[in-house]
């Protein structure tokens, strides 16, 4: 019996033990599941995840495109999603020539946007009610999304000034680079689908010109510099502004690029000086709409 009992005795220890262990493996397995099944899957995770991650990935592009198509909408609503007329694809313009004796200037700012320059500059248009056009370059929409889009949500419109602003030669795969990039990255961030391109520097033979005239941008330059990126004092950079300033003109500014306190101290003055001159201000895509119109009126007295 002893024996017996000393021989049941383990057994029933190695029941116990079976029980426990049992017990314990099951919890074991439970707390390692998660990495067990990542383990066992091997191959497998790799098709499940990524499924996984392009359902999430449709599930972003969805959002997104509904974000755009808002974004868009507003845009459109506002007049700013903008096509130019036929005519004016592949060709470059330095003013409007405008027959019906129209009083209007645009103003256009480039290389921005800027840190504290564009916002001042946006918030002398808003204080005046004005819309001017801004060509605006890539890395810098790219760093400064928000400044972009509050440009688009106040009225203005945007021009592509390529992505880097360089002035060197660049082949076709470069040029297209500089471009649709920049392009892409307008309308990803604005919902502004622009076709208006201006030179940088206005340089028209380093290949990025070309491509953008080859894929019916409009090359839009100026037709008055105010020089506001050289050195000169803020009385001739307004000067220079009016010296050569006529109706359906361009003006260069900048507010971004480097430091335009000048520009933006010149800005209010500018303003003032065309309104006394009886001049009202119009975007780009308006100018280009005015002298297709005023074409066309042409067109049918013939
Ligand atoms: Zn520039």
């Amino acid at each position: 019996m002893e024996n017996n009992k000393s021989f049941l005795w383990p057994q029933g220890i190695l029941i116990a033990l079976l029980g426990l262990s049992a017990s314990l493996s099951i919890g074991l397995m439970m707390l390692i599941k998660p990495n067990a099944s990542e383990a066992q899957s091997g191959q497998n995770i790799n098709v499940s995840n990524t499924t996984a991650r392009v359902g999430t990935q449709k599930r972003i592009e969805g959002l997104k495109a509904a974000m755009l198509t808002s974004w868009q909408q507003e845009a459109q609503i506002k007049g700013l999603s903008y096509a130019v007329a036929p005519r004016f694809q592949g060709v470059t313009i330095q003013s409007a020539k405008l027959t019906q004796g129209q009083k209007v200037i645009a103003l256009t700012f480039d290389d921005g946007p800027w840190p504290e320059s564009t916002a001042q500059v946006l918030n002398i248009l808003k204080e005046n009610n004005i819309k001017s056009t801004f060509f605006v370059v890539g890395q810098n929409v790219k760093n400064y999304p928000d400044l972009v889009k509050r440009v688009v949500a106040e009225g203005h419109a945007i021009g592509n000034h390529t992505w880097h602003h360089w002035y060197h030669y660049m082949n076709q795969q470069a040029a297209a680079y500089e471009v649709e990039h920049t392009t892409d990255l307008i309308y990803k961030t604005t919902g502004v689908k622009t076709n208006l391109f201006r030179p940088p520097g206005g340089i028209m033979h380093n290949g990025v010109a070309a491509y953008a005239r080859n894929n019916k941008y409009a090359l839009i330059m100026w037709s008055s510099d105010s020089l506001d990126y050289s050195r000169l004092t803020v009385p001739k950079l307004i000067n220079n502004v009016f010296r050569l300033a006529k109706p359906g003109g361009i003006v260069l500014l900048h507010d971004g690029g480097g430091d335009r306190t000048k520009t933006v101290q010149a800005l209010p003055e500018i303003i003032t000086g065309f309104r006394k001159q009886g001049y009202s201000f119009v975007t780009i895509p308006e100018l280009l709409e005015m002298q297709d119109k005023d074409h066309k009126l042409i067109a049918n007295k013939k």
